[in-house]
């Protein structure tokens, strides 16, 4: 058995294997000769006080074998012979039901609108250089879903360590670092993501699922409340429409697919519009980040980029950092032209120069009233106004509208944006114009309190750049706790994100296992 010990170490210590040797040696006792293995557990970095540490915790075997990290696959064995079982959407949650599916002796189908990630890789070049956007392949849509293209954070407010470690193990499966298992804050970054889901694609087809890309959903078939099938058309065709039976259908579809929450509320398949939050998303520079948390001039080269959470009750209104990407780019993440939606990533190194982070505020149905003869899907109207309100004053061209923090919260209009990591380009505006007024004013009031509980922050060197819009669902699709099928519709599974029951990539994964969990309880009885 081994002894499992804590250590508290410099950021050059923690980055010297031999010394953890030495130090589980003296800390045990004993002679680091008898040592066979230290096996990395846990990591953690404490920048409290003045001096930064690492906080790790180890596995020390003594004179005996550490046993093989068991990361196999062997558990996908082929149904290509067995029952179909429709996923819509390849996003993290589609992928991860598929493979749970597999597991469980069903065929996935997975129906995706976009295209593979190499073919979508080519339509966020045309976004970023020539500001189109391609309504089926951009950063939401495609094989991965958002999830290809994000940074790639995997924390999650679950609780459930199991589901959670059972997720990275998987990732790890498909080329995951190590890593991932023992970082208190794991990240894969963005330029790592797009092997890895192809690798799951590989595993899904494998064993004998399918996965059909420039596939569009485009109605359900429902007779007596149970459904029958779904009618798909192919992206590009002459909408001409396929239909298919099924009994089961997982709509994996992001909150990004405003197309599916039109399509159930003309079908009169109960949904509910559900609070959100929205705001700007903020870069400062990255060095400056690494001074206010690390209390240093310069980061030291054995410290990652610092990152921050923040967040500010104003009123009634919850205020908060959402999504922070240290060393990281701003993404246009727009589904449809016409609109400015932006959203964050990083590469795995998180050495760009810059951090950004949204800083959103909570809005709910009093905020949509405008919108109120639009049922159910009036919190979906309000976020379409304020993303097409941004596109408008930015200049109409995927520029986003952008103010200095400073200058934003003096309501003055900045007479120069410094350099922003947002390729598309930035407008100097007054966001005034682009965020709805008790967004702005809450907005006001938290800046100035994050500056005073991180020193520093508040300055005119940040960028605000707007709109960061799409942090969860406006609309959630009811479903049954314990089934979780639709409460109206037999057979229709609402699922992760889009449906409101997730938010990120390791809760939307856990959500897509849940999903085929019950199915295949559902057709095996
Ligand atoms: C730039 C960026 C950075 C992010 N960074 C992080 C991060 O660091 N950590 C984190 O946890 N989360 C991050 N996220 C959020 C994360 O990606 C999502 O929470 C997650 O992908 C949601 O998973 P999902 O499977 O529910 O839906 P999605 O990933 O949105 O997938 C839905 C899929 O459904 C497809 N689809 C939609 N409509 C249809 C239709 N009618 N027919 C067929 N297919 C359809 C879409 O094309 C898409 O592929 C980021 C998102 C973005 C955009």
């Amino acid at each position: 058995m081994p002894k499992t010990i804590e250590l508290v170490l410099l950021p050059e210590e923690a980055a010297n294997e031999l010394l953890i040797k030495e130090l589980s040696a003296r800390q045990l006792g004993i002679s680091p000769h008898s040592i066979s293995t230290v096996q990395l557990l846990k990591r953690s970095i404490d920048a409290r006080s003045k001096q930064v540490k690492f906080r790790i915790s180890v596995d020390v075997y003594i004179n005996e074998p550490a046993p093989d990290a068991i990361f196999s696959k062997e558990q996908y064995k082929n149904v290509s012979d067995k029952q179909p079982v429709i996923i819509i959407g390849s996003g993290p949650a589609g992928l991860f039901a598929a493979l749970k599916l597999i597991e469980s002796g069903f065929k996935p189908v997975i129906i995706e609108r976009g295209k593979n990630v190499r073919d979508r890789r080519r339509d966020l070049a045309i976004i970023n250089k020539q500001h189109i956007i391609n309504p089926n392949s951009n950063y939401c849509f495609g094989e991965g879903g958002a999830g290809t293209y994000s940074d790639g954070k995997l924390y999650t407010r679950s609780t459930k360590r199991g589901d959670v470690n059972r997720i990275l193990n998987i990732l790890v499966a498909h080329g995951a670092s190590k890593d991932i298992m023992i970082d208190a804050h794991p990240h894969i970054g963005t330029n790592k993501l797009p092997a890895l889901i192809e690798d799951m694609r590989q595993t899904i087809i494998g064993a004998g699922g399918e996965i059909h890309f420039n596939t569009i959903l485009s109605d359900f078939i429902i007779q007596n409340n149970v459904i029958k099938g779904i009618k798909v058309r192919s992206v590009g065709s002459d909408n001409s429409e396929i239909n298919i039976e099924t009994n089961a259908i997982i709509l994996a579809t992001g909150h990004s697919a405003s197309d599916v929450y039109e399509l159930l509320y003309r079908n009169k398949i109960l949904i509910q519009q559900k609070a959100f939050a929205l705001g700007i998303r903020i870069e400062h520079p990255q060095s400056l980040i690494d001074t206010i948390q690390y209390h240093c001039e310069t980061r030291s080269p054995y410290l990652p980029a610092a990152s921050y959470s923040l967040a500010e009750q104003v009123d009634s209104r919850g205020v908060y950092s959402f999504c922070m990407c240290p060393g990281g780019i701003i993404a246009p993440a727009a589904t449809a032209q016409g609109e400015i939606v932006v959203n964050g990533w990083s590469p795995s190194k998180r050495n760009n120069p810059f951090a950004n982070s949204g800083v959103v505020v909570s809005v709910d149905e009093k905020d949509f009233m405008d919108y109120k003869d639009a049922g159910d899907l009036m919190g979906l109207r309000y976020r379409e106004a304020i993303e097409r309100k941004a596109f408008i004053s930015g200049g109409s061209d995927l520029k986003a509208p952008a103010q200095r923090m400073v200058d934003f919260v003096n309501k003055k209009l900045s007479s120069n944006i410094p350099i922003t990591s947002y390729i598309p380009g930035v407008n100097s505006v007054l966001l005034d114009e682009v965020l709805p007024e008790p967004v702005i004013k809450s907005l006001r009031q938290a800046l100035v309190s994050f500056g005073k509980k991180m020193k520093g922050y508040y300055t005119n060197e940040a960028v605000l750049v707007a709109v960061e819009s799409r942090t969860s669902s406006p609309v959630r699709i009811p479903r049954d706790n314990d089934t979780l099928e639709h409460p109206q519709i037999k057979g229709l599974y609402p699922c992760a994100e889009g449906a409101g029951y997730a938010g990120g990539i390791i809760s939307a994964a856990i959500d897509g296992e849940r999903c085929a969990e019950k199915i295949a309880l559902r057709i095996k009885q």
